[in-house]
C-alpha cells in the first residue's frame, strides 16, 4: 500500500560500511513506498550524496569532533553516541518547527542503527516516535540475550571447552563466543556496550535485514523478549531495487572486466569486509593456499587490513608473478556485482551479515573465515544449519587449498552449491506479492504511517 500523504522519516546510519550500507538500502525501500527520507549522518564516512538523489542529507556537524573513528573502540563509539546528541536535537527541532509554520511533510519517526542507541534519547525528549534498525542476524542478537541473562553460565570457560557446545545456543561452541574475551571471559564493558545495542529503550518498533522464512523461530523468540512489533523485511539490496552503489572506498571496478574474461562457474571470490584485520602470517598463508589450489581467485586486500602493512606489500616476494593471469588483487570491489557475475564460483569471506546475504542471493557457496563478533555465529549457521559453507577453522596454506578445492571441485561443493540455490528461492519466494517480506513491508507503511505526529 502506498502512503497518501507525504510523511519524511529522518534515518540515523551508523559509520561504517557494514552499517551504511543496509540503512541507505532501507531509504531506498521507504522512498519508494512514497516517504520523504532524510539521511542525518556523522562527517565520518559520510554518504556520497550524488549516488543517492532520492534523499535529503543532513550532516551532523561537530559530532565527532575530537574522535578518530578510524580506529574504532568502545570509547570512540560512546563518545560519538554523546557528542551527536545536541546537533541531531537541534536539526530535529527546527524540522518540528518548520513543519508547524509551513505544513510541509509530516515528521513521522526517527529509525536509527542499534549502535546509534543515543537517538532513543533525543527521540523521546522530543517526543518523536523511533524506530531500530538490525542490521544483524536474529540469531546473532538471539546468542547475546541469551548469554546476558546468565553470564555466569558462559564465563570464564576452560581452553578445553573450547569445542564444546554452548548451552542453550546450538550450533555454537565455547570458542563462538560472539564477544572480544580476555583470558576466556568478557569485560564488562564489553558486555555493557552490546546491552545497550542490544536495548531498544522506548523505541515503537524494530526493523530487519532479515527473513521470516530464514529466522522465523528466531525472531518470534526475540519477539517475545521485546514486546514491540518486528518488521523482518530483508534482504534490503534485493528489496531496494538500487543500482546506486553505497561504498566508502572507490570501487575498482576492473575487476569485472577480468572477471569477463574467465571461464563460468570458476572464480573464487575473497574479501574479508570493510572492518576486520589480519595479520601477515594469515596474509602469507591465505596467498600461498590460493595459489597451491590452481583456481583462478579475485581477492580483494583492503588497505590497512593486514596489521602493520600498507595493502598487499606483505605478500609473498614473487606471489603475483607466479600466479600471474590467475589471481587478481584489488583493494576494493564492487562485491554485489562481483557475486552477481556468472564466472564466480564461491566466496571465501569473514561472514560479516550483508556479504552473507549477499552471497546466498548470487546463489554463491561460501568458505567462513570469521574473526569476531556476529561473524562467528553466521559462520556457524552457515556450516552447521543452512549447510551452505565450510568452515575454515585452522589458517594454514594446505588447509585452505584443500578447502578451496573442496569448494570448487568435489561432489561435496556440488551439494552446497544445491542448497544455496535453494536458500536463494525460498528468500526470492518471500519478495513476491504474497510473500513474508512483502507483506511486512507493508505492514511496515501502514505502521508508520499510523504513528502518533
Ligand atoms: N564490500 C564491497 N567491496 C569490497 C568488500 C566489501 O562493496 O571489496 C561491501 C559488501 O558488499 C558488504 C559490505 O561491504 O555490503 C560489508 O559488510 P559486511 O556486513 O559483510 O561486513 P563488515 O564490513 O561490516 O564487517
Amino acid at each position: 500500500m502506498k502512503i497518501q500523504r507525504r510523511q519524511s522519516v529522518v534515518l540515523v546510519p551508523h559509520p561504517f560500511q557494514g552499517h551504511l550500507t543496509p540503512m541507505l538500502q532501507l531509504g531506498s525501500i521507504l522512498h519508494s513506498q512514497g516517504f520523504v527520507v532524510i539521511v542525518a549522518h556523522t562527517e565520518y564516512n559520510a554518504p556520497n550524496y550524488s549516488n543517492h538523489p532520492e534523499f535529503v542529507f543532513h550532516s551532523m556537524n561537530g559530532g565527532l569532533q575530537g574522535i578518530d573513528m578510524s580506529f574504532p573502540s568502545l570509547e570512540n563509539i560512546y563518545d560519538m553516541n554523546e557528542n551527536c546528541k545536541a546537533p541531531l536535537k537541534d536539526y530535529l527541532v527546527r524540522m518540528m518547527e518548520e513543519e508547524e509554520d509551513v505544513r510541509g511533510d509530516q515528521l513521522a519517526c526517527v529509525i536509527y542503527d542499534n549502535v546509534m542507541f543515543f537517538v532513543d534519547e533525543v527521540a523521546t525528549q522530543l517526543r518523536l516516535p523511533s524506530i531500530v534498525l538490525r542490521t544483524f542476524s536474529a540469531a546473532y542478537l538471539n546468542s547475546m540475550l541469551t548469554i546476558f541473562q546468565q553470564p555466569e553460565k558462559y564465563f570464564p570457560f576452560k581452553d578445553s571447552q573450547l569445542l564444546d557446545p554452548l548451552p542453550e545456543l546450538h550450533p555454537l561452541r565455547f570458542k563462538d563466543v560472539p564477544f572480544p574475551s580476555i583470558n576466556n571471559t568478557v569485560p564488562e564493558p564489553v558486555l555493557e556496550f552490546c546491552r545497550a545495542m542490544s536495548d531498544i529503550g522506548s523505541s515503537a518498533a524494530t526493523i530487519w535485514n532479515t527473513m521470516q522464512d530464514l529466522e522465523n523461530s528466531m525472531l518470534l523468540r526475540l519477539q517475545e523478549h521485546y514486546k514491540v512489533p518486528f518488521f523482518p523485511i530483508g534482504p534490503f539490496h534485493k528489496v531496494a531495487h538500487s543500482t546506486s552503489s553505497t561504498s566508502i572506498l572507490q570501487e575498482d571496478n576492473s575487476c569485472i572486466e577480468w572477471l569477463d574474461r574467465q571461464a563460468p562457474n570458476s572464480v573464487l571470490y575473497v574479501s574479508l569486509g570493510s572492518l576486520v584485520r589480519i595479520d601477515d602470517k594469515e596474509l602469507i598463508e591465505t596467498a600461498w593456499g590460493l595459489a597451491n589450489s590452481e583456481q583462478p581467485f579475485l581477492w580483494v586486500i583492503r588497505p590497512g587490513s593486514v596489521s602493520g602493512s600498507q595493502c598487499a606489500e606483505a605478500l609473498p616476494d614473487g606471489f603475483e608473478k607466479m600466479v600471474g593471469e590467475r589471481g587478481r588483487i584489488v583493494k576494493w570491489a564492487p562485491q554485489k556485482q562481483v557475486l552477481a557475475h556468472p564466472a564466480v564460483a564461491g566466496f571465501f569471506t569473514h561472514c560479516g551479515w550483508n556479504s552473507t546475504l549477499e552471497s546466498i542471493c548470487e546463489e554463491v557457496p561460501l568458505i567462513c573465515r570469521p574473526l569476531l563478533a556476529d561473524q562467528l555465529v553466521n559462520a556457524r549457521y552457515l556450516s552447521q544449519i543452512y549447510k551452505v559453507g565450510f568452515e575454515l577453522e585452522v589458517i594454514e596454506r594446505t588447509v585452505i587449498e584443500k578447502t578451496v578445492r573442496k569448494l570448487m571441485l568435489s561432489e561435496e561443493g556440488k551439494d552446497l552449491k544445491k542448497r544455496v540455490v535453494d536458500m536463494k528461492q525460498n528468500i526470492i519466494a518471500g519478495m513476491q506479492t504474497d510473500g513474508s517480506s512483502h507483506k511486512n513491508l507493508n505492514d511496515l507503511v501502514d505502521f508508520i504511517s499510523a504513528l502518533p505526529s
